[in-house]
């Protein structure tokens, strides 16, 4: 629905983009959002009116296909195509066209310090811009739908926008602090619910631990969660098709809060009402964990009405490692859980494993090489599974 200029504004009330988020070496686009754009920028908000992409249209902007993306924790990321958007570049390593830039060090497989570019960060010199213009206009004569997108926009200002990213933060009882790689197949875009908090571990290396000891959350915890996220999302909950069961180590709950919680949390949020693309359910899970499930467990997920996604930390394979890095685990506990992933992968259609393995030049020669034995004599079928 496109309402034509207003003060060199082009603005589209509401657009349709794909449901299902696709790779493409094109700037992403999906869901229902609306845009404006100025002769330099492209900006886009979601259905609560949130702006959440922003690009750079002219020759200075550094690749038409990268932009700016604000998250749910109001932390803004730039996407990079890197050095060569092809196939032969980051997707050739990656298998993804993008790689996310994200505001501070930790998980950073490649440090781009887009801060220091002037003309992204001129981007957001112009948002307030924008949306003094925006503020300017609002009673001019425009179509009403316009108007009402305008106002929507204006009742997201910085303030709001930091304010809704700690009520977020509140509902679930703490900030996010790492998601599953696999939820870059959903472009990150999932809806957090806490179902325990702390890990079993407190490895040494690990900059996102939490000191708390391992602890599942009750069921009227995660139930008030679910009807406090509903209202949160509003009407933007439509175009998530992806939940997030935290924290650090959700396996480890158990069979019956994981399920309670994915089959309430796919009626409450309508996760149904696509039948075109089956959701995507996230965990992390441990090495213990893992070992300790029992296929019920996994009969019982491959029968939700998800994809499930869980990924492992099983870091090394190799005794010094483990113990350099202050994992408390042994050699042989991760070697057994590897095999799991694989049996798991192998026999459940609807569950994919992945795991982490650790890379850095600290690390002992030992390690890459135990590493290099282990997935060289990986012999079960990936059925396109279980990326390390
Ligand atoms: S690596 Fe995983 S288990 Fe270890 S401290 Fe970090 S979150 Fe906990």
């Amino acid at each position: 629905m496109e309402f034509g200029q207003l003060q060199n504004l082009a603005i589209c009330v509401e657009n349709q983009g794909p449901v299902a988020i696709t790779k493409a070496s094109f700037p992403l686009r999906y869901g229902k959002y609306s845009e404006i754009k100025t002769p330099e920028y492209e900006f886009r908000f979601n259905l609560n009116g949130e702006i959440k992409f922003i690009r750079g249209l002219t020759a200075n902007w550094p690749h038409p296909a990268e932009q700016l993306k604000r998250t749910d924790g109001n932390d803004w990321v730039y996407y990079s195509v890197g050095d060569d958007s092809s196939d032969n570049g980051i997707n050739s390593w990656l298998g993804e066209y993008y790689l996310p830039c994200l505001p501070y060090p930790s998980n950073s497989i490649w440090e781009v310090n887009y801060l220091a570019n002037s003309n992204i960060m001129n981007a957001f010199a112009t948002w307030p811009q924008l949306y003094a213009n925006l503020y300017g206009a609002r009673n001019g004569g425009m179509h009403s739908k316009a108007k009402n997108l305008i106002n929507l926009i204006l009742n997201c200002d910085d303030r709001v926008l930091y304010e809704r990213s700690q009520k977020l933060n509140a509902i679930i009882g703490r900030r996010v602090s790492v998601l599953p790689p696999d939820t870059r197949h959903v472009d990150y875009e999932i809806i957090p619910l806490m179902i325990a908090d702390g890990c079993l571990y407190h490895c040494n290396f690990c900059c996102v631990k939490s000191a708390q000891q391992f602890k599942t959350r009750s069921e009227t915890d995660i139930l008030k969660q679910i009807e406090q996220l509903k209202d949160f999302y509003g009407r933007n909950l439509e175009n998530y098709n992806a939940l997030f069961l935290g924290n650090h180590d959700a396996l480890a709950a158990g069979d019956e809060l994981i399920r309670l919680a994915a089959s309430e949390a796919y009626k409450a949020f309508r996760l149904s009402e696509n039948n075109t693309i089956t959701p995507s359910l996230f965990l992390f899970g441990s090495v213990d964990s893992l070992l300790k499930s029992k296929n019920t467990l996994f009969e019982n997920l491959n029968h939700l009405p998800f994809y499930t996604y869980i990924n492992i930390g099983f870091e090394s394979v190799d005794k010094a490692t483990l113990s350099y890095i202050g994992k408390p685990v042994d050699q042989s506990k991760v070697l057994d859980a590897f095999q799991k992933m694989l049996y798991v992968n192998d026999t459940f259609t609807n569950i994919e494993i992945t795991g982490n393995f650790l890379m850095g030049d600290a690390l002992l020669i030992e390690h890459y090489q135990s590493l290099a034995e282990l997935l060289r004599n990986a012999s079960a079928p990936s059925q396109g599974k279980g990326a390390i």
